[in-house]
């Protein structure tokens, strides 16, 4: 089976947000999809080691926040590769509260759903979802949806091991073609890739916010 005709179905990036006990949470998922119009429902697909799926569980009240490509990056950082359960994701974030479920300022668009049916699979659950409510911010703030692609080849971003679209060969990256340099650094946590060597003085990574000490040299 060749994997990468997962790569030909399309996604967007999305932030799964909820709330345990008054706390908001949240996480990066891709695969959310619309169901019906009418009444409109979505599908949201999560790990079960998310802690945030233990908050749809338990409230069944979340937001789908839809990014765009000029969302700042290091939010996909922040909530998709570090964990609600010893983490603040939200301290320094723009947010707002519907329902008691914060919703992202720096996205496009929001749709607030209740959960009303799950199905299990051997690692996630598919929750399907009534869209109670949803907003569209103005194009200026976020831009253009983000594509999963453009997630990939322009943000350079990878996929966490537990996201329901992670291919192991994302690990192993080769150089774009026509690229004279051969020479990458791999952020150890998140995966973004810098072209080129070396690593500049005191680079920070863009996604995830850690430093260069967390990246790894690689040649070939
Ligand atoms: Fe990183």
């Amino acid at each position: 089976m060749d994997t990468k005709a997962f790569r030909a179905l399309s996604y967007g990036v999305y932030v799964i947000t909820s709330q345990v006990e008054g706390r908001p949470v949240g996480c990066v998922a891709n695969s959310v999809m619309q169901i019906t119009s009418s009444p409109a429902t979505v599908a949201v697909s999560m790990n079960r080691d998310n802690f945030t799926h233990s908050a749809l569980a338990s409230t069944g009240v979340f937001a789908v926040n839809v990014l765009g490509e000029q969302s700042n990056p290091s939010l996909i950082g922040r909530f998709g590769f570090s964990s609600s359960r010893d983490t603040d994701k939200f301290t320094g974030v723009s947010y707002e509260e519907k329902q008691g479920v914060p919703v992202l300022h720096d996205s496009c668009a929001f749709l607030l759903c209740r959960v009303i049916d799950r199905m299990e699979t051997s690692t996630h659950t598919v929750f399907l979802s009534e869209v109670i409510d949803a907003g569209v911010f103005p194009p200026a703030i976020a831009g253009d949806p983000m594509t999963y692609a453009y997630y990939h080849k322009v943000i350079k971003g990878t996929s966490p091991k537990n996201a329901p679209t992670y291919l192991p060969e994302e690990g192993e990256k080769k150089p774009e073609a026509g690229k004279t340099s051969s020479v990458r650094w791999v952020c150890s946590v998140c995966g973004y890739v810098y072209e080129g060597d070396p690593l500049p003085d005191g680079f920070v990574c863009p996604l995830c916010s850690a430093p260069a000490e967390k990246f790894t040299r690689q040649v070939g």
